[in-house]
């Protein structure tokens, strides 16, 4: 495909379609003679990587900058270069992938990668289309894995397991996550994999038909009841995910325990029509208890939105429902990618870059691991708990959430909420119900933090929360404690001695 097929087909808008081209002309000269290891001209990766930049819909600065991401480091051409022929944002974006580029995940106590790794959160913070131009990079050389060397596909597909496809997730790109996983998945488990596939493929044929049935089904009663649809669709979940799913306890690797295999999506065009297409398939299907949420009333902390359902289907099966509108689905689909997307009328959208509330974590992060004095050890761990980890949502009183990691307690909550909160916090009422400050939170809980006059800080703190927030504000009071204590006997002390 040439690049102006490129354009044509993400209808790039024409104010931008000179950049693209003089960034895919440039680019093609600087790897000029350079084949990649499949032995296919250079040029076909950058041209990969703007073209899935595109698909995700990032603006033409992006692409751009997608183009040139391996020149610096693989041409003769630096990133002055770029600089003279491409302006300062492109060349920032060029700079910050190629910095990230150099993470290598050998050995995991290496001060270097570990070090890498806190550039990589502080550049993301800074800018996070770079971490999207990284994530595509990444996407092209694992669809291209088949021809590396056993030993370094299988590091570079640990690496995407362990940091890439937890990243997509973390910034809401659902579906690249799934890309990344599924990909890695038969390099880095293939005895897990082959067995997986074996017990699925059987069922294929029937799920299948029976997405089938379902989307018929669907459209009729919708029909019915006047609700406009854009699009019903079903999906058999992505391999990897499922193969996580089963190794839980309850389900004990057996996949006949897995009753959504199948999962569906109905795009709407309104936000009143969502509640109008749940209410209308609950005449006929009855939902499953505590499986309704309304992530369009409470969003999750990375912005998805949705309305999420179960219901019993026909032949006695589950059927797990999403309902959202299109723009709810391309931000479910390419996440933080989507708010850098061109409209339907070719225009970017605007404000939606300065939406600072939607990278709220990731200026936390940062924050913290800038005043961070930890080992480097510690700080990795606690990158892995913070970052990469499960997240639960809970409440304040007020109905404000909070995203934290599984496993955080009362005293992450309090002072995720506020420091000083966290400082004075001597209880909790966990639904209403007191509780003990090192009881494990879960999803949905209501916390209240019970507030005393002066702070209650104690060395036991550290053991019960989990949260790099948490932990490094316990540490920074208790060392100002000890200053302070010191400061005030030592002149005790030395009088006493006269
Ligand atoms: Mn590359």
């Amino acid at each position: 495909m040439a690049i102006q097929t490129l354009i044509r087909k993400y209808k790039i808008p024409p104010e931008d379609q000179k950049l693209i081209r003089d960034a895919y002309e440039f680019t093609k000269l600087a790897h000029t003679g350079q084949k990649r290891v499949s032995g296919d001209d250079y040029i076909v990766h950058p041209f990969h990587i703007a073209e899935h930049l595109a698909e995700w819909g990032m603006d033409a600065v992006t692409i751009a900058a997608g183009l040139l991401h391996d020149v610096p480091e693989n041409t003769k051409y630096t990133l002055d270069d770029i600089r003279k022929n491409f302006g300062d944002e492109i060349t920032f974006l060029v700079l910050g992938v190629t910095k990230i580029g150099r993470i290598k995940l050998r050995n995991q106590k290496e001060p270097a990668y570990i070090e890498t790794l806190r550039r990589m959160v502080l550049a993301m913070a800074e800018d996070i289309r770079v971490v999207v131009i990284k994530l595509a990079d990444r996407l092209h050389n694992m669809q291209t894995i088949s021809v590396m060397p056993r030993e370094k596909a299988d590091r570079i597909a640990r690496e995407t397991l362990e940091i890439y496809a937890p990243l997509a997730a973390r910034l809401g790109m659902g579906e690249i996550r799934g890309q990344l996983e599924d990909l890695a998945f038969p390099i880095v488990y293939p005895r897990e994999y082959n067995q997986l596939v074996a017990q699925v493929r059987p069922r294929l044929a029937d799920a299948n038909k029976y997405i089938n049935v379902l989307t018929h089904e669907f459209s009729k009663i919708l029909k019915m009841h006047g609700v406009p649809t854009v699009k019903i669709e079903g999906r058999i979940k992505h391999l990897y995910s499922l193969y996580q799913k089963l190794q839980k306890p309850e389900y004990d690797m057996d996949l006949g325990k897995v009753y959504d295999l199948v999962a569906m999506r109905i795009i709407t065009d309104s936000v009143e029509h969502c509640y109008a297409v749940l209410g209308a398939l609950h005449q006929y299907f009855k939902p499953i208890r505590g499986r309704i949420k309304d992530y369009i009333a409470v969003p999750k902390p990375n912005g998805y939105k949705s309305l999420h359902t179960t219901v019993f289907g026909p032949e006695q099966k589950f059927i797990e429902i999403q309902i959202r509108t299109q723009e709810m689905h391309e931000e479910a689909e390419y996440g933080i990618a989507s708010h850098w997307a061109y409209t339907e009328h070719g225009k970017p959208k605007k404000g939606v870059r300065t939406d600072a509330k939607k990278l709220e974590w990731v200026r936390q992060l940062s924050d913290w691991q800038k005043e961070s004095t930890e080992r480097p050890e510690e700080f990795l761990e606690n990158l892995r708990i913070d970052f990469f980890k499960n997240r639960i949502f809970v409440f304040t009183p007020k109905g404000d959430v909070k995203d934290l990691p599984e496993g955080a307690t009362s005293i992450d909550f309090a002072f995720a909420v506020h420091t000083d909160l966290g400082l004075k916090c001597q209880g909790a009422k966990i639904n209403g119900k007191l509780a003990k400050l090192d009881t494990k939170l879960s999803n949905g809980d209501v916390v209240e933090v019970l507030e005393s006059k002066s702070p209650r800080v104690s060395r036991d703190w550290l053991a019960v929360a989990t949260t790099g927030n948490a932990r490094g504000k316990i540490r920074a009071y208790l060392k100002q404690q000890d200053q302070g204590l010191l400061s005030r006997i030592t002149p005790g002390f030395m009088k006493g001695n006269k």
